[in-house]
């Protein structure tokens, strides 16, 4: 993803208290389900479970679409779905890169409780970026991307292990994207450049937006997860989160905070950044909130971005298990 457009930021904290409230108290169970929702004790995420999904998904080598490494990734996340209990399928397709090359994609969907109306999505990009633009030492080289891309993948890999040993009463969506991270090479650090300008982001997710695989598919609010795997993460309100799912933002980080995470989660807002959820908003009209690594005092995400530093040694499980533990209140709690 590329750096937010600082020069719009429109914050909105128009939040009610009274709205979250009520929606928490409301069972998050559609009755013809027959499910009770007081009985539900919410799993206890395991952050080493996720960070081996983590090393799992780098040892691939990096997973850039065309290559022989994404195609093996990618059957290692079906079968992982699989194993899990989902119903998986494969969304694949072709789109055309700024390079002026056609790359084979590769969306991966498992569906859980699939015959529930009432659902939610929980989406990340599973590929990995094929240079390090900003790094001085190799710069077109791929990177490992173990955080961007990655983490993503490996803490909803550990939420989809218990979902179906723990019903959540509630449909979840599992998404992983392709070809979020193959946009323009960036040239500045901080506001955005010029050529970022364009839809070269984010392939996977706009195929996916404007190819509907599920017809009529409309999960009440959807969670994208990109970067939650670095030490000290720090994940803003995002502005076109905000913008298109400002109760949603709000619910999460008031749950966030109130589990103790208020270091991570801040009450901070920042200009919108391009990533996949800015596209199933704007297109599918599904409310999607990112929960990205970014920090406002730098105005820049983590030094390991699109670095060959994004390694296996900046991981930190505790970051995983704090954005873990959110997403898992928020699916078995409600918002
Ligand atoms: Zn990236």
């Amino acid at each position: 993803m590329r750096n937010p457009f600082i020069f719009f930021m429109i914050i909105i904290i128009a939040f009610s208290c009274g709205e979250s409230e009520s929606e928490s108290n409301k069972p998050p169970v559609d009755p013809k389900d027959g499910m009770n929702i007081k009985s539900i004790i919410t799993p206890t995420f395991n952050a080493d479970s996720s960070f081996q999904y983590v090393i799992d998904q780098v040892d691939f080598g990096p997973r850039v679409p065309n290559t022989p490494e994404h195609d093996s990734c990618a059957v290692y996340l079906v079968n992982k779905l699989r194993e899990f209990g989902a119903e998986t399928m494969v969304q694949k397709g072709t789109v055309m890169a700024y390079t002026n090359s056609a790359l084979s994609i590769q969306n991966i969907i498992g569906r859980f409780y699939k015959h529930r109306k009432k659902r939610i999505l929980l989406c990340a990009h599973w590929d990995s970026r094929h240079i390090a633009d900003r790094d001085p030492i190799n710069p077109n080289g791929p990177i490992e991307g173990a955080n961007d891309g990655a983490s993503g993948v490996a803490v909803l890999l550990e939420i989809g292990r218990h979902l179906m040993k723990t019903d959540p009463n509630i449909g979840v969506d599992i998404i992983f994207f392709d070809a979020e991270d193959y946009g323009t090479p960036q040239l500045t650090v901080g506001m955005s450049a010029l050529s970022d300008m364009d839809n070269s982001w984010c392939l996977g997710s706009q195929y996916w937006a404007k190819n509907p695989p599920i017809s009529g598919y409309k999960p009440q609010f959807g969670i994208l997860l990109d970067m939650v795997g670095a030490s000290n993460a720090v994940f803003p309100k995002e502005g076109f989160s905000l913008k298109y799912a400002n109760p949603v933002v709000q619910a999460i980080w008031s749950k966030a905070q109130s589990l103790g995470y208020g270091k991570y989660f801040i009450n901070k807002a920042v200009g919108g950044i391009t990533d996949d959820h800015k596209y199933i908003n704007e297109i599918s009209g599904i409310p999607v909130v990112d929960i990205i690594h970014y920090n406002p005092a730098k105005s820049d995400f983590g030094i390991f971005h699109h670095t060959h530093n994004d390694n296996l040694s900046i991981i930190d499980k505790e970051t995983m298990r704090v954005v873990g533990n959110v997403c898992m209140e928020i699916i078995y709690q409600g918002l």
